[in-house]
């Protein structure tokens, strides 16, 4: 079906464009302003084989393009968009053949984390990966009552993670409740991860959090290139911005594609005011 103009620029807010070169051109322009990029191809649940060979190869075609337009950039992938619901010997495939030819180019892949229904698989197949592939990392959830346990382990096997608060309804059996239980568990584990992970990536656009974290690493020597602070393209931009003027790397999360409806429902959810931003948009057409 045909997108209608509006929805293109009703989600341009959030989402660099629909094709993979709108993707490289928003990564050239964070390039130029001195941060560096993740490129999400979006697509989440497929439902067939060749959905999931796709999206894989849509991945492929794109570590191709880095790499060819020399961008300072990788990529993240989902599980559930390889296939995962299908057949975990396929996603598995997938996963390695794009970790492969990533690691052959010298990128890295980074999978997301979805549902806590997919933690335990995820984090399974990505670190049995990880042994041949050393260029694949993971996320962990600040929310989920079992991270400290993952981090543990995965600071174990070398893996690099990313920390964030987490973006999926959860019951109060596997996630905190809170928001200052979530708040206070990023803070702890990402202390965790400053002290003894492997290059973690803070992503979170919570400024105080942040600005206690990277405190917290220069009171303990930690050099500001042993770590990086993520953040969602489109925003707080403001405080990107900020981070980088003080010498930190910033690399910005750059969503793409036509499968945007899950994406740009998350980042609505997280934000009373990005619904009103949406009324007044359809009341404008
Ligand atoms: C680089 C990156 C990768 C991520 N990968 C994953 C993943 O793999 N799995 C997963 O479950 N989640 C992922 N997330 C999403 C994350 O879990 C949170 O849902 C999201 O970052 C919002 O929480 P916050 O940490 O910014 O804190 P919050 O406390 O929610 O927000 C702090 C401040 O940030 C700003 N802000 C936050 N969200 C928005 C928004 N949508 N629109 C406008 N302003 C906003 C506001 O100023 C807010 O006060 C990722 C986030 C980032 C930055």
């Amino acid at each position: 079906m045909e997108e209608s103009p509006s929805a293109a620029r009703l989600t341009s807010r959030f989402v660099a464009g629909r094709t993979i070169e709108d993707a490289l051109r928003v990564t050239r322009q964070i390039n130029q302003g001195g941060s560096s990029a993740t490129l999400d191809y979006l697509g989440e649940s497929v439902t067939t084989g060749q959905e999931a060979s796709a999206a894989r190869d849509v991945y492929l075609r794109l570590i191709e393009a880095i790499h060819a337009q020399n961008l300072n950039a990788n990529v993240s992938l989902k599980l559930t968009q390889l296939g995962i619901d299908i057949s975990e010997q396929a996603c598995r495939e997938n996963l390695a053949a794009i970790a492969n030819r990533a690691r052959a180019l010298e990128n890295f892949v980074r999978v997301d984390m979805e549902s806590s229904a997919y933690t335990e698989r995820t984090l399974a197949l990505a670190t049995a990966l990880h042994s041949s592939c050393a260029n694949l990392g993971v996320v962990v959830q600040s929310y989920l009552h079992r991270s400290e346990k993952d981090i543990e382990e995965l600071i174990r096997c070398g893996i690099r993670i990313r920390l964030c608060k987490g973006a999926y309804a959860e019951p109060p059996e596997v996630a905190f409740p809170r928001k200052s239980q979530v708040d206070a568990s990023f803070d702890k584990l990402g202390r965790l991860l400053l002290l003894t992970g492997n290059y973690p990536a803070l992503a979170t656009h919570d400024e105080k959090l942040l600005l206690a974290l990277v405190r917290f690493a220069g009171d303990h020597n930690i050099d500001r290139n042993a770590y990086e602070i993520q953040m969602l393209y489109g925003i707080r931009r403001d405080l990107q911005a900020r981070f980088r003027a003080q010498g930190h790397r910033v690399r910005v999360y750059v969503p793409f594609g036509g499968a945007w409806y899950p994406y740009f429902m998350r980042r609505l959810a997280e934000r009373p005011a990005n619904a009103y931003f949406v009324a007044r948009h359809l009341l404008r057409r």
